[in-house]
């Protein structure tokens, strides 16, 4: 039996990096044939992993991972396979899982169903080929609808006027609330569950009196949503998932 006086602390198998307030997982993987530390982001699934050679220290490899905030969030956001908006795919609609299922004989707007075995499902009438595009349209007209609904609960909550909103794909941010008071949101909140959306809609609200992070405005926003801490701690699990979709 052979002793080693050096013998490692077993790496964690997976190490989180945070960047623009969400946490990316990143496997971590020993190789013996590496040279040298590599991060690489997969194409096709998503995954994240850290490579390091055998002798490598893993607090400096950690180092170098959290040193590539930036470029991970650049690769995860620009990756093009991710869940298509096609039928048989599974996305999920106000947090709950949705099967998108085509009905080429129907007519009429996709909507929010069950199908004969009461599992969720969204319907897609018309031609195939615009089913991406109408299940799109139809999560961006939803989104709009919930956050105007929510924008107008937490504008009236404080005795402000309602605001107008403005539906983006922004992969940096959920939410944004400019100097001139317009507020805009990401339309992916529809996919996550009910709260984040609405937190979003709280926050970007409590900026129209508080154009800061400072504590009043937390405050503000815990007044607001109570909820707050739930739906960040969500946002940080989840949020950079929710780019997968479409
Ligand atoms: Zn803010």
């Amino acid at each position: 039996m052979r002793l080693s006086l050096f013998k490692r602390k077993p790496d964690p198998e997976r190490i989180e990096v945070p960047h623009g307030g969400v946490l990316y997982p990143v496997a971590v993987k020993r190789r013996a044939s590496a040279r040298r530390m590599t991060l690489r982001v997969s194409q096709a699934s998503g995954e994240i992993t850290l490579t390091l050679p055998e002798r490598a220290d893993f607090a400096t490899g950690r180092l170098f991972a959290e040193n590539h905030g930036g470029w991970i969030a650049a690769r995860v956001a620009k990756r093009p396979q991710g869940i298509p908006f096609e039928p048989g795919q599974t996305i999920p609609f106000r947090g709950t899982p949705h099967r998108i299922v085509h009905w080429s004989k129907a007519r009429g707007v996709t909507h929010a169903t069950q199908d004969k075995d009461g599992a969720s499902i969204l319907a897609v009438a018309g031609e195939s080929a615009h089913v991406p595009r109408r299940i799109k349209d139809f999560l961006r007209r939803a989104a709009l609808d919930d956050l105007e609904a929510a924008v107008a609960r937490h504008t009236a909550a404080l005795g402000i006027p309602a605001r107008k909103i403005t539906i983006r794909d922004t992969t940096s941010r959920w939410g944004s609330c400019s100097s001139q008071g317009h507020l805009n949101f990401s339309w992916r909140l529809i996919l996550a569950p009910p709260l984040v959306l609405d937190y979003l809609a709280a926050h970007e609200v409590a900026h129209l009196k508080e154009m800061n992070h400072s504590h009043r405005f937390w405050a503000l926003t815990h007044k607001l949503c109570p909820r707050t801490e739930e739906a960040e701690a969500w946002l940080k699990r989840h949020g950079a998932g929710l780019h997968a979709y479409g």
